[in-house]
C-alpha cells in the first residue's frame, strides 16, 4: 500500500497531531460472490487519555475497522486505503515487524469472548506472563510475578493462587477480568475494547466498565470502545462515532450526540432503547428493515433504504450522492436535512408524534419555513 501525506508525498511520520488519526479509511475483502465494501471513506481523531464509543449494528465496519488499526487483516483477501497515524507513525504502511512489535505492547485488544479468545489449555497466569515475556523480554518468574500484580489489579481475589487456574475454572466476569489483565500487561498506549461487556450479566458489565475506567485515570491510556450499545458509552465514552454501512454517520461528544442526536440513523438507536424515565405506555421504536449488504451498498446515502425522510431533504440528494461528515470537526452528521427540519423532526419524535408520517409532517413544516426564510433572506 503506498503511503501517501495529506500534502500528497509520500512520508512515514509526521509532527504532533492526534494521538490517533484515521484518514478515509477504506476496507474491502474479496469474496466469492464479489468486493465487500466493509469500511468506505472513514475518518476520526482520538486524543490521548481520552475514550471513544463506536457504536453502529452488527456489520456496520466498527470491528473491520480496529481490526485495520492492528494490522490483522489477511491481506492476500483484503485492499486496505487510507491512512492510520499513530503518535506520528503511519501504520498501514509498517511493516510485519513493526506491526508484531506494536501489537499487545502499544496497542491491545479486548475481544468480545474471553471464553474462545483465551486458550483452554494453559493457565490464565502463564497466557498473562507470555505477552510480557515476548515484549518486555522478561524471565518466567518476572513474568508470573507481573501476572499476579495485574489480576490484583483489575480485581482478581487471591491473585497468587488464581494465576495457576485455567479459564474454565474462571467465572464469566473473572475471564473478561483476566482478558483486560492480559491487554494492559505491558502498559498500552491505547487499547481497543471489542463489545467487551456483552457476554455478561448487567452487574458484572457495569463493574467491568467501571473497571476499564478507573485503569484509564490510573494509566491514561486511550481506549476505543466498540459496542451497539448507546448506554454503555453514555456512561463510559468521551466522544462517539456512530457508523452505518461502514461510514461515519454522526460523531460529536456524548453529550452532543446523545442530547442533540442529528442523524435519523442515530435518532433510530436511541428510540430503540429502552429508558428508566420513560412511560412504559411509550412504545420503543425500532430502525425499520435491515443493514444494507455491503456486497453491492445503496447509491447515495446509504441509509436511504431505511430513512423516512429522503422526501424532505430531497430524494435526488439522498438516493444519488453520498452525505459527508458536515462540518469536519465538532460535533457533525452525514445528512442533507436541514438543522431546523432535525431539530423539528427530535422534537416530534420526543413527543411521541414521531410515526414516520407525523414526524415527516412536522418536517416538511420546517421545511416550508426554511423555504421561507431563505426567501426573506433572499
Ligand atoms: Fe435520510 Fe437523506 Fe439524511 Fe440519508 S441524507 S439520513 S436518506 S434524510
Amino acid at each position: 500500500m503506498t503511503t501517501v501525506s495529506w500534502s500528497g508525498e509520500p512520508e512515514t511520520s509526521r509532527g504532533p497531531g492526534p494521538f490517533l488519526s484515521v484518514r478515509d479509511l477504506s476496507v474491502e475483502f474479496s469474496t466469492e460472490d464479489g468486493i465487500v465494501h466493509a469500511v468506505d471513506g472513514l475518518s476520526f481523531d482520538l486524543e490521548k487519555g481520552t475514550t471513544l464509543g463506536i457504536v453502529g449494528e452488527s456489520g456496520s465496519g466498527k470491528s473491520v475497522t480496529n481490526l485495520a488499526i492492528l494490522g490483522l487483516h489477511d491481506p492476500a483477501h483484503t485492499k486496505i486505503g487510507g491512512e492510520i497515524w499513530l503518535e506520528g507513525e503511519e501504520l498501514l504502511s509498517a511493516g510485519q515487524g513493526t506491526m508484531e512489535k506494536l501489537r499487545g505492547n502499544r496497542v491491545a485488544m479486548i475481544f468480545q469472548d474471553p471464553l474462545t479468545a483465551l486458550s483452554p489449555f494453559h493457565t490464565i497466569g502463564r497466557q498473562i506472563g507470555e505477552v510480557y515475556r515476548k515484549h518486555k523480554g522478561a524471565s518466567k518468574k518476572d513474568a508470573r510475578e507481573r501476572a499476579i500484580e495485574m489480576l490484583r489489579r483489575v480485581g482478581i481475589p487471591q491473585p497468587e493462587r488464581r494465576v495457576d487456574s485455567y479459564p474454565h475454572e474462571f467465572s464469566g466476569g473473572m475471564r473478561q477480568r483476566a482478558m483486560i489483565a492480559m491487554a494492559l500487561v505491558c502498559d498500552p498506549d491505547l487499547l481497543i475494547a471489542d463489545e467487551p461487556t456483552t457476554a455478561l450479566d448487567v452487574t458484572v458489565q457495569a463493574q467491568i466498565l467501571d473497571l476499564l475506567k478507573e485503569l484509564q485515570q490510573q494509566f491514561g491510556t486511550s481506549i476505543i470502545l466498540i459496542t451497539h450499545d448507546l448506554g454503555v458509552v453514555a456512561n463510559t465514552a468521551d466522544n462517539v462515532l456512530v457508523m452505518y454501512a461502514g461510514r461515519a454517520a454522526e460523531r460529536g461528544t456524548v453529550r452532543e450526540v446523545l442530547r442533540e442526536p442529528q442523524h435519523p440513523y442515530t435518532w433510530g438507536l436511541l428510540s430503540s432503547m429502552p429508558r428508566l424515565n420513560s412511560s412504559v405506555d411509550v412504545p420503543l421504536m425500532p430502525v425499520r428493515g435491515t443493514p444494507p449488504s455491503l456486497l453491492n451498498p445503496p447509491s447515495g446515502c446509504p441509509f436511504h433504504p431505511r430513512c423516512d425522510y429522503p422526501r424532505l431533504a430531497g430524494p435526488e440528494l439522498c438516493f444519488n450522492q453520498r452525505p459527508s461528515l458536515s462540518p469536519e470537526s465538532g460535533h457533525g452528521d452525514a445528512c442533507y436535512l436541514t438543522l431546523g427540519q432535525k431539530r423539528e423532526l427530535r422534537i416530534a419524535r420526543a413527543n411521541g408524534t414521531a410515526n414516520a408520517d407525523d414526524a415527516a409532517q412536522a418536517g416538511e413544516s420546517v421545511q416550508n419555513k426554511d423555504t421561507a426564510q431563505t426567501g426573506d433572506d433572499a
